[in-house]
């Protein structure tokens, strides 16, 4: 990840909203948060990270040009779907990642309240998935070659 990386928190709002995008669904990284554009340490990284914790996914989102491999946290008590609680989720203390190192989605999120909270840049779902486009080569080698699983959305 390179030294200067963009998030928007807002402890106070999120603390009174109580959570409530985390306990929907994890938020989407971006090949940045795995070292991109430099293939050797996302290819590092990636390998690593998914074959030695249980806490983040492969997961394809299926568009109508292909399907998108990408990388998200995991949710609790369900080791296949989607949505549901991140698996960084406390209902204590919040997200357990520092700001700086959350995914990429979680950091463009300005807290702004229930219903009020958006992407920074306008930003879609579907568009920080496409953040991964250039890669996906690169990514479907790296599933053959460590043996990593593809979750589908
Ligand atoms: S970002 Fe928005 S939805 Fe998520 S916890 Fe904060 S206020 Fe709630
Ligand atoms: S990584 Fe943190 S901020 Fe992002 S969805 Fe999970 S708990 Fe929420």
């Amino acid at each position: 990840m390179s030294e200067e990386v963009s998030f928007y928190e807002n402890k106070e709002v999120c603390r009174v909203c109580g959570g409530e995008c985390c306990q929907y669904a994890p938020g989407k990284t971006a090949p940045e948060d795995w070292g991109a554009p430099n293939i050797e340490i996302m290819e590092f990284v990636i390998s690593r990270v998914l074959t030695a914790t249980d806490k983040w996914r492969l997961r394809k989102y299926f568009q109508s040009d292909g399907g998108y491999l990408y990388i998200k946290p995991s949710v609790h008590n369900d080791k296949v779907g989607y949505l549901g609680p991140c698996i960084f989720w406390d209902p204590d203390s919040g997200c357990e990642l520092i700001a700086s190192i959350r995914p990429y989605e979680c950091r463009m999120l300005i807290p702004g309240g229930h219903d009020k909270c958006e992407l920074a840049d306008g930003m879609s779902t579907v568009e920080i998935v496409r953040l991964w486009e250039d890669y996906q080569t690169m990514m479907c080698l790296w599933v053959e070659k460590h043996g990593l699983t593809v979750y589908e959305d």
